[in-house]
């Protein structure tokens, strides 16, 4: 099961993958920033999408 994480601003995705990440981990890894609009994030603002692969 592919996991993505996305900004809750702009919708660009943080992170894809198929390990599951904590947000938390992820967030260190932009200084707490997104990368593409540049909105600080908390772990509470994230929305956590957990998708089927196949559409
Ligand atoms: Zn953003």
């Amino acid at each position: 099961m592919p996991f993505e994480i996305l900004c809750d601003n702009c919708g660009n995705s943080l992170y894809s993958g198929i390990d599951l990440k904590y947000a938390s981990n992820i967030l260190k890894l932009y200084n707490g920033r997104c990368k593409r609009c540049g909105e600080f994030l908390s772990y509470r603002d994230f929305v956590l999408e957990i998708e089927p692969l196949e559409k």
